[in-house]
């Protein structure tokens, strides 16, 4: 049965929609998207293109494309970029070429380093460049270091490094203990620079800019550029080369929303109902708590529906190889919080199910808009209880849409 409100959404504010209609597929501003360009036609040598084809990167993202022939150039790069932009394969693939014809320094004398804010981040951009690393004919030695664990055996591992990457406050530790040195390094990356100084990282960033040589190339990555970030950019960074990935605004339009009245304890049968009668193959479920997470996956799976949760207590590896097997289409359900699934890294979703709903309109937007695709939109389907209906009318008014709600009761629902 079809409901319809009977609120007005005229007066819905234009400009929050157009804040909160932003996604993780982006586009340069110069519109380089609109021209093909392949991995080969960017300078990289055959046994990096190799590797860049077992990952199965058939495209260079925008930022790839900009970024990789400026490093390899040797010019500084300004990028302003999100996580999701494909950035850390922007400079971790130049830099490994720029190693080929490079000798190797003195020991304990880092060539490259990877400034990053989180220990998270270090970890993640050490393993692209192990991977990427791997198959090329000169070795270059990477090391990830970060505060929270303890330093002696960073010191030890720090023997040939050529590229760290490394939290200010752990890399300053390191050099008070004279176990590496910045005094030739070449390249410096700065990854998330308006996190690090956002998280206070101010002292130490200038610290450690002060250790480095003044002749060297520059990479500043930021999501954006405030007077801060501005300021690094002017006083560290040569004339660089200015990359600006904007993101794409999504047309809520494109969307199918529909929405179930539910009462709550037919909300876990309803779902299931829903993934098995609509015989759903790629599903990411919401949920407001990583609990919820849990138990919903204990559920589906009793139900025979093959589920993982993607929340912020699961470790990397297991986040990574849930998300894997999701994106291949082995994994049927993820069942996600908000917060992990900003990590999630996936350009299009046939469905997406609000099992609770997100305490944000903009929470709401980022969920849905992973189904809005022009050629083929999926649907976004949120099951609302009594206690929730009031929220869902103001999502909605600042959306800016209105969702086309059914009724649930008369569904059967036994046996699921
Ligand atoms: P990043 O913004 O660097 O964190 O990258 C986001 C995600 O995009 C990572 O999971 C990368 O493995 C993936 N990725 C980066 N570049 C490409 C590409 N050219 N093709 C396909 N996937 C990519």
């Amino acid at each position: 049965m079809l409901v319809t409100e009977n609120f007005s959404l005229a007066a819905a504010t234009v400009a929050f929609a157009q804040v909160v209609l932003s996604l993780h597929r982006s586009l340069t501003k110069n519109r380089m998207t609109e021209t093909v360009t392949s991995f080969q036609s960017l300078g990289l040598s055959e046994p990096l293109l190799k590797t860049i084809a077992e990952q199965n990167y058939t495209q260079p993202y925008p930022i790839q494309q900009a970024a990789i022939p400026a490093i390899l150039k040797g010019n500084d790069v300004l990028g302003i970029a999100k996580t999701g932009s494909g950035k850390t394969a922007g400079f971790v693939l130049p830099i490994l070429e720029s190693f080929q014809n490079r000798a190797h320094a003195k020991n304990r004398h880092i060539t490259a380093l990877v400034l990053v804010p989180t220990r998270e981040l270090a970890m993640q951009i050490g393993a692209v460049f192990q991977t990427f690393g791997e198959k090329l004919p000169r070795k270059v030695k990477t090391l990830a270091v970060f505060g929270g664990v303890s330093i002696n055996p960073q010191m030890i591992s720090l023997q040939n490094v050529e590229i760290l990457v490394a939290t200010p406050g752990r890399l300053l530790e390191l050099i008070s203990f004279k176990a590496l040195s910045l005094s030739e390094t070449r390249i410096l990356v700065l990854d998330e620079a308006d996190k690090m100084l956002n998280m206070g990282f101010a002292d130490e960033m200038r610290d450690i800019f002060y250790l480095l040589p003044k002749n060297r190339q520059s990479i500043l990555f930021s999501a954006t550029l405030g007077d801060e970030v501005d300021q690094i950019n002017k006083n560290q960074l040569r004339n660089p080369v200015r990359i600006e990935i904007e993101e794409e605004e999504l047309d809520i339009e494109l969307i199918k929303q529909t929405g179930y009245y539910v009462d709550p304890d037919r909300k876990g049968p309803l779902l299931r109902y829903l993934i098995k009668s609509r015989e759903m193959k790629q599903v990411l479920v919401f949920v407001s708590a990583t609990r919820t997470a849990d138990n919903l996956v204990e559920k589906l799976r009793k139900n025979g529906i093959d589920a993982t949760a993607m929340h912020s207590k699961k470790s990397q590896g297991a986040r990574t190889e849930a998300l894997n097997k999701f994106k291949s289409g082995k994994l049927n359900v993820m069942v996600a919080t908000d917060l992990a699934s900003r990590g999630i890294d996936i350009q299009f979703l046939p469905f997406v199910i609000n099992f609770e709903l997100p305490r944000s309109p903009k929470d709401y937007v980022h969920r849905i808009g992973r189904t809005g695709r022009a050629e083929n939109p999926g649907e976004a389907i949120s099951l609302i209880c009594p206690e929730d209906v009031h929220h869902f009318n103001i999502i909605q008014k600042k959306m800016g849409k209105r969702v086309e709600m059914m009724e649930s009761y008369d569904i059967e629902l036994r046996g699921f």
